[in-house]
Parts: C-alpha cells; sequence; structure tokens
C-alpha cells in the first residue's frame, strides 16, 4: 500500500497562525519533514515518539538538497508512511511543491495540500497594508528576488505598472538590483515600499521606505531574511506622473 504525502503551510510562523487542519494532519503523521522556517512550536505537534526531520536547505548552511528530499520522501512513501510535509507559509508559493507533488504521483501515494498564510500577506497585514484598494490597486503579485541560478531574472518592470501591489520574495540581496530596474522601467521615485521582516511573528519589524530609497533603508536598518518586500504603485500616483494609463472603458 503506498502511502500518502500532506504538504503542509505552516505559514510564516507563530505557531497561532496554523490552520486548524494543518494542526490535525500534523499530529497523524507517522513522519515529520520539516523546513528551516517552520516554527518549532510547529513541529512539537506531531504524535509522541513521531520521528521529526529537518529537511532544510539555508542559503548559506549548505543544508539537505532538494534530491535528497525527494529520494527521502520517496522511500517512505514506498513503504506506506503518511508524510507530513511541513513548510513555512504555503506550500504553492515558492515551496517547490510541484517536485514533490511528483514524487508522490511516482509512486501511486495519495496527496494532500493544506494552504497556509503566506509570508507576502502576513507582512502586509503586519504593516496595515491593503493588497488591493478600490480605485488604487487592484492586482496583487507575489514575485521573487532571486531566480533559479540558471533562470533570468523576473521581469520585474513588467509586473510593477499602475494598479499593482508586489510582494518580493527572497528580495533582501536584490535590493538594489529591484530598485534600478524600477526605476529604470518608469515607476516613480516615490512609489510606497515596505519591508517586512519576521512577519506573523513576535519580532515582526516593519520598515515603511519608498522606491527610491529602498535598497538604501535595506542596508541601513539591516534587514535580514526571512523579509517580505512590499512595493505598491497606485493609480493615483500614475496619474500625478502623467503615466500613460490605458483607458480600458474607451477601448471596449
Ligand atoms: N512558501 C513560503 C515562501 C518560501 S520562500 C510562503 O508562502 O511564505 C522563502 C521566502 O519567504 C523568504 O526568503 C522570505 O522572503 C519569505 N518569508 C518566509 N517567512 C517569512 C516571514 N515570517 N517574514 C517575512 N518573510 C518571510
Amino acid at each position: 500500500m503506498p502511502g500518502k504525502l500532506v504538504l503542509i503551510g505552516c505559514g510564516p510562523g507563530g505557531v497561532d497562525l496554523l490552520t486548524i487542519r494543518a494542526a490535525r494532519r500534523i499530529a497523524q503523521a507517522d513522519l515529520v519533514l520539516y523546513d528551516r522556517l517552520v516554527d518549532p512550536e510547529v513541529v512539537a505537534l506531531a504524535g509522541e515518539g513521531v520521528e521529526c526531520r529537518y529537511v532544510g536547505k539555508g542559503c548559506s548552511d549548505g543544508g539537505v538538497q532538494q534530491a535528497d528530499i525527494n529520494t527521502r520522501l520517496r522511500a517512505a512513501l514506498l513503504e506506506g508512511r503518511f508524510v507530513a510535509r511541513l513548510k513555512s507559509g504555503d506550500p504553492m508559493v515558492f515551496g517547490r511543491a510541484a517536485e514533490e507533488i511528483a514524487v508522490a504521483a511516482e509512486t501511486g501515494a495519495a496527496v494532500e495540500i493544506i494552504p497556509g498564510v503566506t509570508a507576502g500577506l502576513a507582512a502586509a497585514s503586519d504593516a496595515l497594508i491593503t493588497v488591493t484598494e478600490r480605485a488604487e490597486l487592484q492586482s496583487f503579485v507575489m514575485t521573487t528576488g532571486r531566480a533559479a541560478e540558471s533562470d533570468a531574472q523576473p521581469d520585474w518592470a513588467s509586473i510593477v505598472k499602475p494598479g499593482v501591489c508586489a510582494a518580493f520574495y527572497m528580495a533582501v540581496a536584490q535590493a538594489w538590483r529591484i530598485q534600478s530596474v524600477l526605476m529604470k522601467a518608469g515607476v516613480p521615485g516615490n512609489a510606497p515600499a515596505d519591508w517586512i521582516e519576521r512577519a506573523g511573528q513576535a519580532e515582526v519589524r516593519t520598515i515603511p521606505t519608498r522606491l527610491d530609497r529602498l535598497a538604501l533603508d535595506a542596508k541601513t536598518n539591516t534587514v535580514t531574511n526571512p523579509a517580505i518586500l512590499l512595493v505598491r504603485y497606485p493609480m493615483s500616483l500614475a496619474k500625478a506622473c502623467d503615466v500613460d494609463v490605458p483607458d480600458l472603458k474607451r477601448a471596449f
């Protein structure tokens, strides 16, 4: 009998942001594999005597490679185990969930996904920012500051358009690049930007800034991971700067 894989979104840290469904599944599992940013109190919800393994991949600590995680997961599922795979935030957002779902599918194991509070939204709550806003922000985009080594950077200039709020994950080391790409693309320097470090946790820190200062402010405030960068380009700012906003009413 093949086992079962449950990919569990554990939120941004702070056990009280965990869903009840997530807590129930963690308690049912007979193997728990958890990532670096998962709160120890969440891992502690595992049943007594259940094997809990750290499989985090820190940027600098070498960490466990995804291929090793996949191998371990495959073996456990073929043994028929009920594996709870704990991921920070939401498992489907920058969580490499696709690879683990594929591994489970190969073994014939059942897969269940439990959503979690993603860091970008926890960050917005901490900074009291609405990521959509009537007449000002119609779209919310989650993007990354760091692409896989072989990939090109995301096309930030075509993401941050009038009416968009963008959450940048893994952005601290790329702050200068993000700032300069967006400014070159014509996003106004006074577009509001916010750094939110340790969103959803007791030690949260929010640093309000603006596009033309966001890299400097990250440096002077020593913003460190885990952190989210929110950049907003409200419609009123585009109009004030005379940016060409297409008149959709006329177009249709
Ligand atoms: N699946 C996760 C994202 C994992 S990628 C989610 O949905 O939230 C890791 C990145 O997420 C970090 O580099 C950081 O940018 C962000 N992150 C994770 N936890 C965070 C937290 N508590 N506060 C701020 N950013 C966080």
